[in-house]
Formats: structure tokens, sequence, C-alpha cells
């Protein structure tokens, strides 16, 4: 029986987390659930699987929560930075999954390593912003940190059994999103509901605005850097419009291996889950005569300047991936409160990058202080 807290249960990853634990109870308990608002869907999560602590993130829905649920339901309720590190590291824990989105998922994943938990990462963000320092305290801790990312999580596929030394190239695949086929004139028009409207993944709501300006594919771009210790000129991005293949990594021989499911969450969510073993989840297989053809394509840097952007961040490294990582929170808020256009997504976060004194070699707090400082910058030009 493997322990789980879910941070972010109330999320699109949460909610698919759980749905594997409840297929198999046999397997999986839930001790802890973290969420930041959404009390009605927490309330349902507590009846059915009976942590013992849930988290959210203001006092007063802490105050709520608690006369939402019915007495003698005997969990305990926190809230805040120390509620949610609380169920980072609550004991008995064997496995942290990582569901919140945005920076605020780095402080609690670095207590889960802290108290020697195995990581099941979906918050890409904290490997952007402190990748170096999370992987050296994960190997300090002896702990693992095994990706959902559904394109991770094919890289992680693709080398089990290889020898690292021996992996020549990562293609990291994606359906390049909503505006893929949209031509540049078209984008000024763009609303935040026609960017929120993937074609093929369902997913929150940043990572679907992530999606559309393809900083997605960017922030993966790093978190793959740090997460296989591979440099940023080894990982090319392809656009699998199908989103077959999950992604692709070649060999020094010249030898190709590619994962390929159904697009569907609940395939990386359950293997991160139950490594090394695989669930039995039949959940369907692609329809490959109906598919006909898989097709590729190299990214259009004009039209998503998003992943340039990304991509030259990732050549210095250093205090700069936190803070692209934290104009664009600020900017994809903005969007999708209609402060500012589409384009001027890519706009705002290069102006934030430019301004930036960059720190060499940063400690956690210099990337604390660089998150907060892009914050307040990007901030001030919207
Ligand atoms: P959602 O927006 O659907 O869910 C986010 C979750 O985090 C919710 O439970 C939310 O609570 C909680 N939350 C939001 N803000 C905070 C905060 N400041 N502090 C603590 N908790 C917070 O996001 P997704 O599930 O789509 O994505 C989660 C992470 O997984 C992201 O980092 C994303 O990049 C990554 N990811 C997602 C994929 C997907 O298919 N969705 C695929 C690959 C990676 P509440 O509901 O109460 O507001």
């Amino acid at each position: 029986m493997k322990l789980l807290s879910i941070l972010g249960s109330t999320g699109s990853i949460g909610r698919n987390t759980l749905k594997i634990a409840e297929k198999f109870p046999e397997r999986f308990k839930i001790k802890a659930l973290a969420a930041k608002k959404n009390l009605a869907l927490l309330v349902r999560q507590i009846d059915y699987f009976s942590p013992e602590l849930a988290v959210v993130f203001d006092e007063e829905n802490a105050v709520e929560l608690k006369k939402l649920i019915p007495a003698g339901t005997g969990v305990e309720i926190m809230h805040g930075v120390a509620g949610y590190n609380a169920a980072a590291t609550i004991s008995g824990v064997d496995m942290v999954v990582t569901a919140m989105v945005g920076a605020a998922g780095l402080m609690p994943t670095l207590a889960a390593i802290d108290a020697g938990k195995d990581i099941a990462l979906a918050n890409k963000e904290t490997l952007v912003m402190a990748g170096e320092i999370v992987i050296k305290k994960a190997l300090e801790k002896d702990v693992k940190i095994l990706p959902i990312d559904s394109e991770h999580s094919a890289i992680f596929q693709c080398i089990a059994g290889s020898r690292m030394e021996d992996l020549d190239r990562i293609f990291l695949t994606g359906s390049g999103g909503p505006f893929l086929n949209r031509s540049a004139e078209e984008f000024a028009e763009i609303k935040p509901e026609d960017a929120l409207n993937h074609p093929i993944w369902q997913m929150g709501r940043k990572i679907s605005v992530d999606s559309a300006t393809m900083m997605n594919k960017g922030l993966e771009v790093l978190e793959a850097k740090s997460l296989f210790g591979v440099s940023h000129d080894k990982i090319e991005v392809l656009i699998q419009p199908q989103s077959v293949i999950h992604s692709m990594v070649s060999f020094k021989d010249g030898s190709v291996m590619a994962q390929l499911s159904i697009p569907d969450m609940k395939g990386a969510i359950a293997y991160a889950m139950s490594y090394p073993e695989r669930l039995p989840l039949y959940q369907g297989l692609p329809d490959f005569a109906g598919i006909g053809a898989l097709t590729f394509q190299k990214p259009d840097l004009e039209r998503f300047p998003c992943l340039a952007l990304a991509y030259e961040v990732c050549e210095t490294g250093e205090t700069l991936p936190a803070v692209l990582n934290a104009a664009n929170e600020i900017a994809v808020e903005a969007f999708l409160s209609n402060r500012i256009s589409f384009v001027k997504i890519p706009d705002l976060i290069s102006e934030t990058i430019d301004r930036h004194n960059v720190v060499t070699n940063p400690t956690l707090s210099d990337i604390l202080e660089a998150d907060g400082w892009a914050r307040k910058i990007a901030g001030e030009l919207i």
C-alpha cells in the first residue's frame, strides 16, 4: 500500500491522480489533500478518501471548510504555507504528488524532498525555477523524482534500461496548441476563451495559455534540462499535431526510441505512481489505422516567440529561468483577466528579462528574490 499526499488535488492533474487511486484502492491510500479554494470539490474528496489532513490556502477558507465537513470526520484542517508544508512532509507518506500550479509548488516540493518523500512531479515550475538545487537535494536525500508531465514521462520511459552516456538527443514533442495553423495577423484577436480551448488536452487555465503561446514547450525544455541533466542544445522541440508520440530520444548509434499512447494524462500519472510497475489501466490504444499518418514539423519561433525566449534563458540559466517563469505567470494572469492582449505576453516577459541583473550561482533565496522582483517589474510594466 502506497500512502500519498496530493498537493493541488482539485486541479486537472490532482483529479486524475485521485481517479487512479480510486481505481486501485488496494494500492493507494490518500493521507493528505491540499487545494487553494475549491471547497465544494475538496469536501467531496475528503468524504470519499478520508485523508488525515486537508489544506486550503486562506484562513477564511479553512474556517469555511471546517463548517462544511460533517462532525466526526476526523480530518485535520490547516491553511497557508504551514499547511502546504505539513501536507508535503506528513509522516508515513511515501509519495507526494505535486500538482499545484505555478511557483507556489517550489517550497513544498523542497520540503517533501527534505523529509525523504518520493515526488511525482507535475509542477514543472519547480524545476524551471530551481532545477539544480532541487535535483541536488533529491540526490542527497536519495529521493526519486518521477515525472508526470507526459513528455518527461515519455523520455523517462524511452531511456529506461539505457546508459545516459549513450544518449544523443531528446526530441520533445508537442501538439502545437490551438493556434498552430493560425496566421500571425490573427494573433492580436485571440481571446482568453480561444486560448483555453485546447484541441487535444483538457488542462488547467494557466498551462492551457502556456500551450497556446508555446511557453509550455519552453518550460518543458528547462524542466528536461534539469531532470535528465542534458544540455539545452541537445533538446529539440518538434510539433507532432496528432499528439500520439509524447517524446523521443536518440542514441549514439542512431537508434530512436519513442513513447506512444492516447493523449490522456492518466497514463503518465499512473506510471509515476507505480514505477517501475505498470498498472492495468487498459485505457485504449491509439487508432493507428484511423490516424493514418504521424506528422512532424519544426516550431515557428516568429509566431511563438515565448519558446525562443525560453531557449535563450536556458542558455544563461542562473536566475533567468525564475524571472522568465514569474513574468510569464503575471502575463498569463493579465491576459486571462483581459488586461493585456495575447501578443503582449512575450513582450512583457522579454522586457522583464532585459531588466534583470543575473545572479550567478544563485542560492535558493536569490531565486526567490528574483521571482519576487520579476513579479513586481512585470506588474509595473502592465
Ligand atoms: P489546475 O489549475 O487545474 O489545478 C491547480 C491546482 O493547484 C488546484 O488544486 C488549485 O486549487 C491549486 N492551486 C492553485 N494555485 C495555488 C497556490 N497558489 N497554492 C497552492 N495551490 C494552488 O492546474 P493543472 O492540474 O492543469 O496543472 C498543475 C501543474 O501540473 C502545473 O504546474 C502544470 O504545468 C502541470 N502539468 C499539467 C498538465 C495537465 O494536463 N493539466 C500536464 C503536465 C503538467 P483550487 O482548485 O482550489 O484553486
